[in-house]
């Protein structure tokens, strides 16, 4: 019979993930904060749990996908943590992008109770997670990433362990200054395609077939012509992700001009209110800059 399984931060991606699990035929129960987002996830077929340590005392392998560090820390530690009712054998599998150093703390502290833990971040974005097929970076012990595999595969396509705990999380930061750099480049030739009175849509399409081309440009750049800011990914934790990025950068003593501009730059973006936006929101820290507006007019700002 195969583990029963939770899953814990029903967000933008948390919610394509869990329903995968539930495709696949696992037997899956949720749990958000917000418990309004978990309807749709049990008129599905999902149990509800009242609280991640009610939801730990029900599954053998517990996925969380929230937002930052201390959130981890909150539904794995907190009051009603899902420390508060595993079972020593347990597994749980963070999906979540945080520090990967306290990772590593969270992985003793669970040890120390006889409970397993992978670091497993992912990256797609919202479409890669509700297709499944996110790609999915793991740290931990093989024999866990091993039990993990069948859950893992219901969600991702490309999944590599990489690591001892932590591992998983510092890949997830290689891929996000892959990213953001990228992002910031999609940004910098949109801006200059405008200025030189280019058609967007006819350059998207010349040049990402290309040498240029990338998962950024061809899902994002759309977006940008259009004007739509709805996000995959929002810039409030783009913006945690360059924070660590820099954290990182900074104890390692590696320069990074790249990923120390884009901080800079959703900085100002955060300031004008807009961190609820999709990270390609990032043109517009650059239109401001240059006073040229990208895009279709008539669409909504
Ligand atoms: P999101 O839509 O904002 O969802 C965040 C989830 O975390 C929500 O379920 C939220 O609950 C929950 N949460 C936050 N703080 C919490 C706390 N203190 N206690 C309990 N629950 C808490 O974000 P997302 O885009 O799904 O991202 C989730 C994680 O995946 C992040 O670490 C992000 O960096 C990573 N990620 C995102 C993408 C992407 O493209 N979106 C891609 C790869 C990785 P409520 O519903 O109650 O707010």
């Amino acid at each position: 019979m195969s583990e029963k399984v939770g899953f814990i931060g029903l967000g933008i991606m948390g919610q394509g993930m869990a329903r995968n699990l539930l495709k696949a035929g696992f037997d899956l129960t949720v749990w958000n904060r917000t418990v309004s987002k978990a309807q749709a996830l049990v008129s599905e077929g999902a149990a509800l749990a009242h609280n991640p340590a009610d939801l730990s005392a029900h599954c053998d392998v517990i996925v969380i996908c929230v937002s930052d560090t201390p959130d981890v820390e909150a539904v794995l530690l907190g009051e009603q943590g899902v420390i508060q009712g595993t079972r020593p054998g347990a597994l749980v599998v963070d999906c979540s992008t945080i520090s990967p150093i306290k990772t590593q703390v969270f992985a003793r502290t669970l040890a120390e109770k006889g409970v397993h833990m992978l670091d497993a971040p992912v990256s797609g974005g919202s479409e890669g997670a509700a297709n499944g097929t996110l790609a999915i970076m793991v740290g931990g012990a093989a024999d866990q990433v091993q039990r993990a595999m069948p859950f893992l595969e219901a969600m991702g396509q490309t999944i590599t362990h990489v690591g001892d705990n932590g591992s998983g999380q510092m890949v997830k930061l290689v891929n996000q200054i892959l990213v953001v750099t990228g992002m910031l480049a999609v940004s910098e030739a949109f801006l200059f395609a405008q200025a030189g009175g280019l058609d967007l849509a006819k350059t998207l399409q010349a040049v990402e077939g290309g040498a240029a081309g990338s998962w950024t440009l061809s899902n994002r750049g759309p977006q940008i012509i259009h004007r739509d800011w709805r996000p995959g990914f929002m810039i409030d934790l783009q913006q945690k992700d360059v924070r660590l990025i820099l954290e990182a950068a900074d104890e390692l003593s590696v320069p990074l001009f790249g990923i120390s501009t884009a901080f800079h730059l959703y900085r100002t973006l955060q300031k004008r209110g807009l961190g609820a936006e999709g990270n390609h929101a990032l043109i517009k820290a650059l239109e401001n800059l240059a006073d040229i507006r990208v895009g279709s007019d008539e669409a909504a700002d």
